[in-house]
């Protein structure tokens, strides 16, 4: 590939040692291969934001094309129901076997099942897709809120980080003002994020929920979740985790973590297309105790029934509101049918290893230029992306996305170097982070 690069870079001898490693690093890489099952992987940009919109799957587009001609455009309203001949009888695996698509009302039950297999160690019946991430945080969290408070009146506040994506935050603060709430907000260093220590100060019998975000989505900052459960639950209170960076890109184990409740997004590695609908885990032991605040006639005992009034459903139907989004559904199966086939281990030792990497080049070639790193130096406490820092990123990031490489900005002054594993190669890391170094010289 050849960009213009202002005078001055790095040596030539340099360029082609990191060639070599990142050349070494790609041949032992054992999800290489996966890389070419994406759209666009053969042209020369470089992808540094899957963490927030993952790139299709080739075979997305196939699965696109041909529900709208066969599934919508044939079989229309039936859709919503099982196909003639009684498949119904047959298992989803022999309706699929003979070409038959599953009825469109069984989708978000079933995709959510397969989040719980491939992603977040939810066993079957307690993951649903439905609303934007948005929608299911206010769902779960109210109703997380108002179970705690029937419990126990005295349970009133609602814990958050300062440094929490700003949905999370506004939620919480919705929820608090319209329930007689609190917010209880927790100081975080911004290249870092809630550690054990600064949640027990946090809790007490005061804390109604606890809402965190597993990775976090400036610094990258991988919280510890089976301790952060723990110190919530030793509270008395419920905890809500947003696992919209994680799913996909670090395991999870939501049943063995114990958690209570949690929300992720489907667009980021999972790859499920632009506003793809979100997920919402419920553990079993809570789902007929809590009661969410949309009550729609998709979450209702009895869809068909046309009843005057609300009775919910039993188990993860009471946490749907409407109309399931099917067309947005449809890519992210795609994902997640190779994630299952890799597993998700495979995919955080990639992950690691390209973290590492990003890391390794960003001390060698940008430190020179005042360029830190705002995200965790240890693996093991980072996820997914890695977040560059200077006060020229803002320009710097429109300079890169000029020439065909996608980072993204997020104030202050942070450059997100989101490295998707099962799409990303090392060659193309390297790529992208030398055209980093001559932007920040440039811009500088
Ligand atoms: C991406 C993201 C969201 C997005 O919510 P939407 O309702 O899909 O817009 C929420 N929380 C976190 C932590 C995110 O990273």
């Amino acid at each position: 590939m050849t960009r213009t690069e202002p005078a001055g870079g790095v040596d030539g001898p340099v360029i082609t040692r990191l060639q070599a490693e990142a050349s070494a690093l790609d041949d032992a890489d054992p999800l290489r291969r996966h890389r070419d099952a994406f759209v666009g992987a053969e042209t020369a940009l470089v992808y540094f934001d899957g963490n927030s919109l993952g790139r299709p799957l080739r075979a997305s587009v196939d699965r696109l094309t041909a529900f709208a001609r066969d599934q919508w455009g044939g079989r229309l309203i039936r859709g919503w129901g099982p196909a003639p001949g009684g498949s119904a009888q047959r298992t989803s695996d022999e309706r699929r076997g003979r070409g038959e698509d599953e009825s469109w009302m069984q989708l978000p039950f079933e995709i959510g099942d397969a989040i719980g297999r491939a992603a977040i160690g939810a066993a079957a019946g307690q993951t649903v897709v439905g609303d934007s991430t948005t929608v299911l945080l206010y769902k779960l969290v109210r109703a997380a809120f108002d179970a705690a408070v029937a419990g126990d009146a005295a349970r009133v506040e609602i814990v958050v980080d300062r440094d929490n994506f700003p949905t999370d935050r506004y939620i919480v603060e919705g929820i608090a003002a319209e329930r007689g709430g609190r917010v209880r907000w927790v100081d975080v260093d911004v290249t870092s994020g809630v550690t054990a220590e600064l949640l027990r100060e946090a809790v007490g019998p005061q804390t109604a929920v606890v809402l965190l975000s597993h990775v976090a989505y400036r610094s990258g900052f991988l919280a510890d979740a089976p301790t952060l459960t723990r110190i919530a639950h030793d509270a008395g209170a419920f905890i809500v985790w947003d696992l919209c960076h994680s799913a996909g890109s670090v395991p999870v184990e939501a049943d063995a973590w114990d958690f209570d409740l949690a929300v992720g997004c489907t667009y980021k590695y999972l790859n499920g297309g632009p506003g793809s609908p979100a997920f919402a885990y419920v553990a079993s032991r809570l789902q007929d105790r809590l009661v969410q605040p949309i009550p729609g006639w998709m979450g209702a005992a009895n869809v068909f029934a046309m009843g005057p009034s609300y009775a919910p459903a039993a188990g993860m139907r009471r946490f749907l509101s409407g109309t399931p989004p099917i067309v947005g559904m449809l890519a992210m199966q795609d994902t997640l049918a190779l994630i299952e086939e890799v597993g998700i281990e495979a995919i955080r030792t990639k992950s690691i290893a390209l973290t590492d990497f990003a890391v390794r080049l960003a001390d060698d070639l940008l430190a020179p230029h005042g360029v830190t790193i705002a995200s965790p130096r240890d693996a093991a406490a980072r996820g997914g992306h890695v977040t560059l820092s200077h006060a020229a990123m803002r320009r710097v990031t429109a300079r890169l996305w000029a020439q065909d490489v996608i980072p993204d900005y997020r104030d202050p002054g942070g450059l997100r170097i989101g490295l998707s594993p099962l799409s990303t190669s090392f060659a193309e890391t390297l790529d992208g982070l030398l055209a980093v170094e001559a932007a920040v010289r440039a811009e500088a």
